[in-house]
């Protein structure tokens, strides 16, 4: 089987590229390395710079290595960003995925699973969160996702698309060898700012919010380990590829962490007692987000592995 993976040398890509390539499929990596790096995408796969609105590009891509199915991960991620610049979220998140599936039609690929987020759900009154709950999105980049959705939904329905959507939770950790892991410039995410912190890269630590409705005040998230993550992505694909249809998963620990406790299980593992400061809230970010992660474990026998915070920090 050949699948084309966008945005395969960025951070939950690479991972996916790589449990791919282990699982015997062959990978072509489409990546315009506005974020991601080349030096993470596995040599055993095929590499092509290209942007996914580049039709002509894309189109030869797909039909000269015969795609199977598409992997699409290729997407600005990042919430304050999302709010500061609307504009760049809706082109290189909407148009760019709306170029990509008009690309697929044209190529008469019609499977695809897609990078979706927690974030469609904005600010849910129950946990964990299950797929069926009301998705109003409270920042841009979640917005932008679900747009994403309803678009997949409309061309499986029109054009016979067949899609799986991965609605991630907080991506977190690195291969167990060490050789690739998160890479961000510039870097947002709390567990690697954190780890930088304790490596003495940053002076201290913000924390984003002290006055949310949870037991400390801080934020809950649920981190998930990127290699789960990425069996996720090849479950899936063997989803669509041997059944066929359209679902839509959840993929989170099912555990909740407020920011205060990351923190305080990062100095326990790393030994090191980093400076913490409280700032101002972030904008767009909801209190808690904690996943029922029950729909995909049923469904396609997915089981986190590494998922917890220990593994998460060493
Ligand atoms: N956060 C924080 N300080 C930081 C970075 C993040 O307090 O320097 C908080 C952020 O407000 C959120 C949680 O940590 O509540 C996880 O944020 P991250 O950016 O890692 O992921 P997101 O939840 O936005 O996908």
């Amino acid at each position: 089987m050949n699948i084309l993976v966008t945005g395969g040398a960025g951070y939950i890509g690479s991972h996916t590229v790589y449990e791919l390539l282990e699982s015997g499929y062959n990978v072509v990596v489409y990546d315009n390395l506005s974020r991601g790096h080349v030096a993470a995408v596995d040599r055993r796969a095929v590499f092509v710079e290209g942007d996914i609105r580049n039709h002509q590009l894309l189109k030869n891509i797909i039909s000269n290595n015969t795609i199977d199915a598409v992997v699409h991960f290729a997407a600005d991620s990042q919430v304050g960003e999302s709010m500061e610049e609307p504009s760049k979220y809706y082109n290189n998140n909407v148009a760019a995925t709306l170029a990509l599936l008009d690309t697929m039609r044209d190529c008469k690929v019609n499977k695809i699973i897609f990078s979706s987020t927690a974030a469609v759900y904005g600010e849910p009154s129950n946990w964990p969160i299950l797929e069926n709950m009301p998705t109003i999105p409270t920042n841009v980049y979640g917005r932008t996702k679900l747009v994403i959705e309803g678009m997949l939904a409309d061309f499986a329905m029109a054009y016979g698309f067949e899609y799986v959507s991965l609605r991630y939770f907080n991506a977190a950790g690195a291969l167990k060898n060490g050789r690739i892991g998160e890479d961000h410039a510039p870097e947002t995410h709390l567990i690697p700012l954190i780890l930088k912190t304790a490596l003495g890269q940053r002076k201290e630590i913000g924390i984003f919010g002290n006055d949310y409705d949870t037991e400390d005040g801080t934020c809950i998230r649920d981190y998930i380990h990127v290699t789960d993550l990425a069996a996720a992505h090849r479950l899936a694909l063997e989803h669509i590829i041997n059944v066929g249809g359209s679902r839509i998963y959840n993929l989170g620990s099912e555990a909740g962490f407020s920011v205060r406790q990351v923190i305080e299980r990062a100095k326990a593992i790393t030994g090191i007692d980093f400076s913490v400061k409280e700032t101002p809230r972030r904008a767009g970010d909801p209190a808690v987000l904690v996943a029922s992660s029950a729909r995909i474990k049923e469904e396609l026998g997915w089981q986190p592995r590494y998922s917890d915070l220990d593994n998460i920090i060493v």
